[in-house]
């Protein structure tokens, strides 16, 4: 089931998100749901306080190649147990911010570790996109957005337009 995706400004992007502690099947059932919003969207990654569950759950798949087979990653409790030094940009974007993006440069490469969707705890190190694409979606945890990382006159401009974009879907 597809569920609305909240848009910025909204308090509940703000808010840092619970731990998980038991993988029910009601939360398997969320995962399944922020997949297939996010790949309604499209996007490559969504956290559950993005559809207004403050808890902590990301969803990414980050294969963009034709042809390719996709990657559903479903992460539990993610957490960043490395960074590299080495930095890399990247033109981000957020389904939460439609239509705005930014330049944000974060570490090229992070080792996660996280709990899967059968409770098994898993660590893998990612680089390019997808690095970007986790760090971007761990941060919404953390009630963090890509905006916090550029400069705050960008940030209160694009926040302007995210708002007059809210106001004129409400109004239909
Ligand atoms: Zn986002």
């Amino acid at each position: 089931m597809k569920r609305p995706i909240l848009i910025h400004p909204d308090p509940r992007l703000k808010k840092v998100a619970t731990p998980v502690d038991d993988i029910s099947d009601e939360l398997r059932k969320l995962s399944d749901d922020m997949l297939e919003t996010m790949y309604d969207a499209p996007g490559i990654g969504l956290a559950a306080p993005q559809i207004g569950i403050l808890q902590r759950l990301i969803v990414l798949d980050c294969v963009k190649e034709d042809g390719e087979a996709p990657r559903p990653l479903v992460m539990f409790n993610p957490e960043i147990v490395s960074a590299s030094d080495e930095t890399s940009s990247y033109e981000e974007g957020c389904l939460s911010i439609p239509e705005q993006y930014a330049e944000v440069t974060r570490p090229a490469e992070v080792t996660v570790r996280w709990m899967d969707r059968d409770g098994n705890a898993r660590e893998e190190t990612f680089d390019k996109l997808w690095a970007t694409c986790v760090q971007h979606e761990i941060d919404h945890l953390e009630g963090k957005l890509f905006i916090d990382h550029i400069s705050p006159m960008r940030r209160q401009m694009i926040t302007r337009k995210s708002q007059k974009l809210k106001r004129e879907r409400a109004r239909g």
